[in-house]
């Protein structure tokens, strides 16, 4: 266990906190802001023990240092509101300037850093810029889960230059709850998977097929298990480079005596458009046409599933469920999840989205901030934002 930023002492020191405030924005401004919140706790913890905290984060992926378009300066606004003032701000990562006004910090003030990534040092954790980010600073706080599986100079190599790093609350929470998936899942255990990409989470299925009892596996991905399976999939998305290592899974599976559920029944259509026609199709599905939805009868199947689970971990939609007409299965295995009275544990990106559309994200035992970061967590690899931080002693 990683020591927590409660357990050491602030008063007075100069932190470096890094976190994720890559915030979406559209028409110019914050469309979701549940980046920063999920900060806050670390933040007001700081506040309160009267740390001085410099405040970094990266914003979208600048090709060019200074493009305004990426500039941290378009999230200071809502960090003040949200943290109610105190916050303040320095269009450099590193320098002179930088020096002079972490130095003026007074206890519970924040100083927000401009975009780390404008430094190209940073994706390769060039330790010149490290050792920059590092120089005068105490304790170095890490409470972006989410990047916390990328090795950057604000991540990592900052470590090796402070005399102190620990984590803060929302590495904490995520830790405790992908953590217990990983390590001491609750039985009956269950992992719902879908969405498009089979590639990106082979390595969670590998890892997931030797913990859970039940697999559950939706949306696109699923087509490449049925064809595993020898059935007909239609024109449905196929990822015929994985055929073989889905077969094994299946057979891992089987071997373990896992219940594996793939959809019976397929909302199919001859195009993915949000006027397309579709109809249900049982078992083989046509030429011509292609699954975007699981149908009725799996929805109720992998409903009865979900509720009987004392764990369940889920990533990735049912469907296409960005368009209405596909988006039915997507939905009732989140609410299936809200009705449990199990721990839901929902993987970052799409899945979250998906929760919140369907209107149940406040119902779900946690809610990774993390898409790539949980799963490779929940892959069985160490994270290096986290492995560089002070073990428990
Ligand atoms: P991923 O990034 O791999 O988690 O995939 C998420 C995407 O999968 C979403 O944008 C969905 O629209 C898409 N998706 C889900 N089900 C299907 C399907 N049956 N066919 C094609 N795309 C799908």
């Amino acid at each position: 266990m990683k020591v927590r930023i409660d357990e050491v002492e602030l008063r007075g020191k100069r932190v470096f906190l890094r976190v994720d405030f890559n915030v979406p924005f559209k028409d110019g401004s914050i469309e979701d802001d549940s980046r920063i919140r999920a900060a806050l706790a670390t933040m007001k913890r700081l506040r309160q023990e009267g740390a001085k905290t410099v405040l970094a984060t990266h914003l979208g992926r600048p090709k060019a240092s200074g493009d305004p378009e990426f500039s941290t300066q378009k999230i200071l606004p809502r960090v003040n509101e949200l943290m109610g003032g105190g916050v303040g701000y320095v269009g450099a990562i590193a320098g002179e300037e930088v020096e002079e006004r972490k130095a003026a910090l007074k206890p519970g003030e924040f100083l927000l850093l401009e975009n780390v990534r404008y430094d190209s040092g940073e994706t390769k954790n060039d330790p010149r810029l490290a050792q920059e980010l590092a120089k005068n600073i105490d304790v170095y706080v890490n409470d972006a889960f989410s990047c916390s599986h990328r090795a950057h100079s604000s991540v990592v190599g900052i470590s090796r230059f402070v005399p102190l790093s620990v984590m803060g609350y929302l590495i904490s929470a995520e830790l405790e709850y992908l953590g217990m998936a990983l390590n001491s899942p609750r039985h009956p255990f269950a992992a719902l998977l879908g969405g498009a990409k089979i590639n990106d989470k082979i390595p969670v299925l590998e890892s997931l097929v030797e913990r859970v009892d039940t697999l559950l596996i939706g949306g696109g991905m699923a087509y490449t298990f049925l064809k595993a399976r020898g059935e007909a999939i239609g024109s449905s998305l196929l990822d015929g480079e994985h055929l073989e290592t889905v077969g094994r899974i299946l057979a891992r599976a089987k071997e373990r005596g896992v219940d594996i559920l793939l959809p019976v029944d397929h909302v199919v259509a001859r195009e993915v458009k949000e006027d397309a026609q579709t109809q249900v199709v049982e078992g083989a599905i046509p030429n011509g046409l292609m699954g975007v939805d699981i149908g009725p009868k799996s929805r109720k199947l992998f409903r009865e599933k979900l509720l009987e689970a004392a764990m369940v971990i889920w990533n990735g939609p049912m469907g296409v469920f960005e368009m209405a007409p596909f988006a039915e299965g997507t939905r009732s295995v989140a609410e299936a999840l809200a009705e449990s009275k199990g721990c839901s544990i929902v993987g970052g990106g799409d899945t979250a989205s998906a929760a919140l559309k369907a209107g149940v994200a406040g119902k779900m035992s946690h809610i990774s901030t993390g898409g790539g970061a949980s799963l490779e967590f929940l892959s069985g690899d160490t994270l290096p934002g986290i492995d560089c931080l002070k073990e428990r002693a």
